[in-house]
């Protein structure tokens, strides 16, 4: 059967959809060549550093119990550490989440009496209640660390005034966060994040500049770290994991601030020496090595959406032809129906759990019902084909992964589909 027909039979892709979805992709076709270009930069750089460190098959072994002289996951660090042009990783299983890595490079670096800034509006949600900005058990507020935020101008810029009233005697560490979040806002390039940086060390040069680097790894050919970035961190299940990665963290920056999240993840006196890998040294190893083609991906499919919604109207942040620093695309959707066929279409084109439809849910920590599409083969990864919506107007959707463009395309299509299929779009 002709592929065209078998998308028909399988997903009901009709002829206009299938029209309109090519159209699309030609006309984005001059863009991909960019992509690949920093595709290729940052596979060289894997490879250089893995090379550079003699990475072995006797890396790839399992260690048990206390996990001392874990050779595999010590080379991995310094693999981390020359990808990101740091002096040092923390690059653990025992790091379970992007938000239990930042807690934990936050927690470790500050001391009850020091202040924490944000100088690029409110943090990700699941932030807000471990800095204690929402009241939750166990925040840094109720440790006596005190928070201070300068939120962007309307125009999306930064608050430089305002940076400067709010950097003080006590401010001990900033955190940036590259990607928009919920937020309807542009994500930050590096070389932005390095400006913002370079500014705040002028004013107080011992300040700790951490960013939240969370679907910002390799979309660029430069990371924070080589801006002045004291710290980065994010999720192994997005970016950095290549998809392969079942779980983890990172914390990647200066010796001395990596040390300090150590013996906060593992114990004073202990840190780095410590942490078995039970077996999954090799699948971080392989999916850093992957996660540059994965990414590059990522961006293709982001790319190929906005300019498919751009078409039908909708507003896009960042808009197709925008220079990207995430791999985040957020579509205005405007009302609830459209997010839902959306998402639901989204779920239908995933390789695991194609056959549930996903509903809105009040998920802890989010002020509204939330959609989350995500047919994933590692629990809630985003850097898998995922989409999700807090379902309140304006009906922003953010959507983001793929374990390969051409995997991305298919679903999105699917989601396109969807909406046409009830009435909600005409081509
Ligand atoms: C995903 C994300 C996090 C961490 O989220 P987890 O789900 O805990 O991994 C933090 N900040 C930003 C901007 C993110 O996108």
């Amino acid at each position: 059967m002709e592929y065209q027909e078998s998308l028909k039979e399988q997903f009901g892709i009709t002829k206009e959809v299938w029209d309109y979805a090519k159209k699309t992709e030609e006309a984005i076709l001059p863009l991909f060549a960019k992509i690949d270009a920093i595709t290729e930069q940052n596979q060289y750089k894997v490879l250089a550093a893995m090379q550079k460190n003699k990475v072995s098959d006797t890396h790839f072994a399992a260690t048990t119990g206390y996990g001392y002289n874990d050779l595999g996951r010590d080379t991995l660090e310094q693999v981390y550490a020359d990808v990101f042009g740091a002096e040092a990783a923390l690059v653990r299983p025992q790091l379970i989440s992007g938000t239990h890595a930042l807690t934990v490079a936050l927690a470790g670096n500050l001391r009850p009496g020091d202040e924490l800034l944000s100088p690029v509006g409110v943090p990700y949600d699941t932030l807000q209640g471990v800095i204690g900005i929402r009241p939750e058990r166990g925040s840094l507020a109720e440790y006596g660390i005190t928070y201070r935020q300068v939120d962007l101008l309307s125009d999306g810029g930064f608050d430089w005034d305002g940076i400067r009233k709010a950097l003080n005697d006590k401010t001990k560490l900033v955190t940036i966060q590259r990607s928009k979040g919920y937020e309807w806002r542009e994500s930050f390039s590096v070389e932005k994040i390095g400006q913002l940086i370079a500014f705040i060390k002028e004013i107080k040069p011992d300040v700790i500049c951490m960013v939240d680097n969370c679907y910002g790894e390799f979309v660029q050919t430069i990371e924070p770290t080589q801006v002045g970035a004291d710290l980065a961190v994010g999720s192994l299940i997005k970016n950095p994991g290549g998809g392969l990665a079942p779980i983890g963290g990172y914390i990647v920056g200066k010796e001395e601030y990596v040390e300090n999240a150590a013996v906060r993840l593992t114990s004073p006196g202990l840190g780095k020496e410590v942490g078995a890998t039970l077996g999954v040294t090799p699948s971080f190893f392989q999916g850093l090595f992957q996660a540059p083609q994965v990414v590059g991906g990522s961006v293709k499919a982001a790319v190929y959406l906005a300019k498919l919604m751009e078409g039908l109207g909708f507003d896009t942040l960042p808009k197709s032809s925008d220079k990207r620093a995430d791999i985040v695309q957020c579509i205005r959707l405007a009302k609830e129906e459209n997010v839902l066929a959306f998402c639901q279409g989204i779920q239908k084109g995933a390789p695991v759990d194609s056959f549930v439809t996903p509903e809105p849910w009040d998920m802890p920590g989010y002020d509204c019902p939330v959609i989350m599409a995500a047919g994933a083969f590692v629990q809630g990864s985003s850097i898998e084909l995922s989409a999700d919506a807090p379902v309140k107007p304006p009906y922003h959707v953010f959507f983001q992964g793929g374990l390969s463009w051409h995997h991305a395309k298919i679903g999105i299509t699917i989601g396109l589909q969807t909406m046409v299929d009830r009435g909600l779009i005409t081509l």
